[in-house]
């Protein structure tokens, strides 16, 4: 699976709506303290699932909504898209024939949040569902940041096992046996 966009709009800086296409390749983002590259990063793990303020580096979700500037009023929405190119097979069925997929999350200060896949609108497991086992999880190794290769080398067994089990492809397994345990 391979990420070939990012659209961004109302989303921490990224007030005004911006499309960042990633050819094939090797992209870099680059610019000033505080102009906004991690904030692409945040809006990635959000979309991808990740419910933890904090780790969007956030106190609580509504800071994910900008917030306003000197010159600029606050919005009361932020939308994130991400389109993925996908081969044919990778994705489970309904999405098995499907060569590229859109995953998007919509949030509202007042209305919480909404996910959609192929702009059909899901549930937020069904996002995390779909890339289980894909690498491409929130807290998967798709996203390798600051300190997270020394935090790799140092984590007890148990943690580092997470990573193993993603690559191996048996987190499905393990959240699916979890769900059906609770039953
Ligand atoms: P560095 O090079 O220091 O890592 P960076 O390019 O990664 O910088 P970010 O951390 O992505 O910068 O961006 C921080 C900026 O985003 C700050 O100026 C902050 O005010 C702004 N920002 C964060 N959340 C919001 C929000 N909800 N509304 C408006 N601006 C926001
Ligand atoms: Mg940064």
């Amino acid at each position: 699976m391979r990420l070939k966009r990012i659209e961004l709009a109302g989303f921490k800086s990224f007030v005004d709506p911006t499309r960042i296409d990633l050819d094939l390749g090797i992209t870099a983002i680059v610019g000033p303290n505080g102009c906004g590259k991690s904030n692409i990063v945040d809006a990635l793990r959000w979309v991808l699932g990740e419910h933890s303020a904090k780790h969007l580096r956030g106190g609580v979700m509504d800071d994910l909504i900008f917030q306003g500037s000197d010159t600029r009023s606050p919005v009361a929405v932020c939308d994130v898209e991400l389109t993925f190119a996908i081969e044919r097979g990778a994705l489970a069925t309904p999405y098995h024939e499907l060569e590229e997929i859109t995953i998007r999350r919509r949030l509202t200060r007042e209305g919480g949040s909404d996910a959609f896949i192929n702009g059909k609108m899901v549930r937020m497991k069904d996002v995390v569902d779909l890339f289980l086992d894909t690498g491409i999880s929130t807290r998967a190794y798709a996203i390798v940041e600051q300190g997270s290769i020394a935090r790799m080398v140092t984590a007890k067994p148990e943690e580092r096992r997470v990573i193993f089990e993603e690559a191996a492809g048996v987190m499905k397994y393990r959240s699916r046996r979890k769900e059906a345990e609770r039953r």
